[in-house]
């Protein structure tokens, strides 16, 4: 049957097939299942068999079986774009050096949604065929636009209701201007919280100043008051590692324990707005994020064998992609593209882009990726030329590059990431960051799962345990 393979190191052999099976063999088995030569009455040719790696000849069973794991781990698609993200403001009251937004001061005018504006886009999100969605409040600072917040919570869940379909609203929010009044609605309305927190104080204080001082202390203030307001598993964090993070993977690590979370999302830079501007000063080398990223998980796994439940949600993603038979939603990691596909984003001006990203290119003066206006059709918006442009892109299996590499049955295509950093939606993956990236932590987790080590498997699934792992958010910096 089709696969892939990828030299792990000079004894080991990864196998891959599209309906995301893997096998790890050693160089004899690999050749003799590559030159045809499994014989029949081997545990190798039994495994590889139930795996879908080979077959004795067109079985119609088997081609099913093929076709329902491939159904299974692109079912992500049904329903259209989930994650609906509304931008009530661009104002901002703080100044992160690595800022995505071309954000607004707090006192700037024309900058806020309207309600004639956010009304239409609410009745886009109800028109997608998904029964349940999604609603994201970003910035700017969202909290600045409360009434506008609440207006649009109340709003979509009573046309939500009436047409049967069901609403999870999140806020994300730098958490410096929580009030009673914020938690008593997020309360009432079910609203949960999505916070930065950059790790302790010397660290984040200085990734994310705000004016009269840091803001750490109160950041970790107000998560205790959201985790008492609204109980365990509304309240997450997530952080973003500038230059100023590397050396310091414990201690941040610490800090997410300390103030109670249970899984932390070890994000590299990403390539947009503030970003891209303060890039030489805050930005890395891959590799360097790599070693970052390989020295975190080991400590999270010590965590994990000394009796400590921590995860990584970067690697949950991945895992639950190699590890179980379904997909996953990860706007960053899809195929076809999440952009459009599983997230949309309605601006505060009424533009409609097909990511957070798309918005961001927006913000700097390049309107490739937005869809069109909450004025146009649902069908417009989704079935129109800039849709079909991203779809052309967005599909990894058919990229140069990506078609033949082992780890696309668990990768993503971004064609908006590489539009802004190849100049070209398809890009160039021998030379990309997001295909680097990927690929260490591909290496690194097919490593560990081939390490022989029982334990390391025990911990891997037990984050992919609902109850106990905390979702991996799309791409977002407040
Ligand atoms: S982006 Fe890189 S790691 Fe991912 S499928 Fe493409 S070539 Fe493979």
């Amino acid at each position: 049957m089709p696969f892939r393979f990828h030299r792990l190191s000079a004894d080991r052999v990864l196998l891959t097939n599209q309906g995301g099976e893997f096998a790890l063999l050693d160089t004899a088995d690999f050749d003799t299942f590559a030159g045809g030569t499994v014989p029949s009455d081997s545990s190798l040719h039994l495994d590889l068999k139930s795996k879908g790696f080979l077959t004795h000849g067109p079985d119609e069973t088997e081609l099913r079986v093929a076709a329902s794991q491939f159904r299974t781990k692109k079912a992500f698609l049904e329903g259209g774009p989930k994650l609906h993200i509304f931008v009530p403001t661009l104002r901002c009251n703080q100044g992160c050096g690595y800022c995505q937004v071309s954000r607004a001061g707090v006192e700037t005018c024309g900058v806020d949604m309207t309600s004639e504006t956010a009304s239409k886009a609410i009745d886009i999100m109800l028109s997608c065929p998904a029964k349940a969605v999604t609603m994201e409040f970003q910035g700017g600072e969202a909290l600045l636009a409360f009434d506008m917040v609440k207006w649009m919570t109340v709003t979509a869940s009573e046309r939500a209701a009436k047409l049967g379909k069901a609403v999870r609203f999140v806020i994300c929010t730098n958490l410096t201007l929580l009030t009673d009044e914020h938690l008593t609605f997020f309360a009432e309305h079910g609203v949960s919280v999505s916070t930065s927190l950059d790790g302790p104080a010397f660290l984040h204080d200085r990734n994310r100043p705000i004016s009269g001082g840091g803001a750490h202390d109160i950041v970790v203030r107000n998560i205790a008051r959201c985790n008492e307001a609204l109980g365990s598993g509304f309240t997450s964090a997530l952080m973003t590692s500038t230059v100023h993070s590397l050396p310091h993977a414990r201690a941040i690590i610490d800090e997410y324990i300390a103030v109670g979370q249970k899984s932390i999302f070890l994000r590299d830079l990403n390539p947009y707005g503030y970003a891209i501007k303060t890039g030489h000063a805050l930005g890395y080398d891959t590799d360097l994020f790599l070693d970052f990223y390989r020295e975190a998980l080991a400590y999270i796994i010590e965590l994990n064998r000394n009796g400590t439940f921590f995860s990584e949600s970067f690697a949950c993603t991945l895992l639950r992609k190699i590890m179980t038979p379904f997909g996953v939603g990860f706007v960053d990691l899809q195929s076809p593209t999440g952009e459009g596909f599983g997230v949309v984003l309605y601006n505060h001006d009424g533009s409609v882009y097909a990511s957070d990203e798309a918005r961001m290119l927006g913000e700097m003066g390049d309107f490739t990726y937005r869809l069109g206006t909450v004025n146009d059709s649902y069908a417009a918006i989704f079935f129109g030329e800039t849709m079909l442009d991203i779809a052309a892109a967005g599909v990894a299996e058919s990229l140069p590059g990506c078609s033949d590499c082992t780890f696309v049955p668990y990768c993503g295509a971004d064609p908006i990431r590489h539009y802004r950093t190849q100049g070209d939606p398809v890009g160039h993956r021998p030379t990309s960051s997001f295909c680097r990236k990927n690929m260490g932590v591909f290496r690194h987790l097919f490593g560990l799962l081939d390490s022989g080590d029982p334990e390391i498997e025990r911990i891997f699934l037990s984050w992919l345990m609902p109850s106990r792992t905390v979702p991996p958010r799309p791409t977002w910096q407040p």
